[in-house]
């Protein structure tokens, strides 16, 4: 889940998803890529804005939408105030701590999640949430 790409393989990404890889949009990418923090559009935009004096939050708004439209990214909402933001990688789910607020992604085996109950629905996106208190605040 960890491994990082190199500039080229990211754009690669963009160009595959007909997506022209500009090199803002390249950067935000490569932020998600460098990032396993599932960073709200806030955090990408103020960490980026030192490199990127042209930036804007809407653009950052913007880019994101437009990769999780192409498959790149994905969008995952966990309190409904806040939306976060995660590459593309295999399927896992998130656990958040109630206390330190941080999201840890854990693997969900290689057993596809499927319920009879749903057969004949087209499902879109499929969200493993647990959450509750990390190991390191459990010992404060
Ligand atoms: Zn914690
Ligand atoms: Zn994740």
């Amino acid at each position: 889940m960890e491994n990082i790409k190199n500039i080229d393989t990211l754009k690669d990404i963009l160009i595959d998803a007909s997506i022209r890889p500009t090199y803002q949009r390249i950067k935000i990418l490569d932020y998600l890529n460098q990032n396993h923090t599932h960073p709200t559009v806030d955090e990408i935009y103020i960490s980026l804005c030192p490199y990127l004096p042209t930036l804007s939050k809407t653009t950052v708004y913007n880019t994101l939408n437009s990769f999780v439209k192409a498959n790149i990214v994905s969008e995952i909402q966990i309190e409904n105030t806040e939306i976060r933001y995660d590459l593309k990688s295999e399927p896992h789910g998130h656990f958040k701590c109630k206390e330190c607020g941080k999201i840890f992604d854990f693997a969900l085996g290689t057993k596809p999640l499927k319920s009879d109950d749903l057969t004949g629905f087209v499902i879109d996106t499929k969200n493993v949430y647990f959450s509750g208190t990390c190991p390191e605040c459990q010992d404060k």
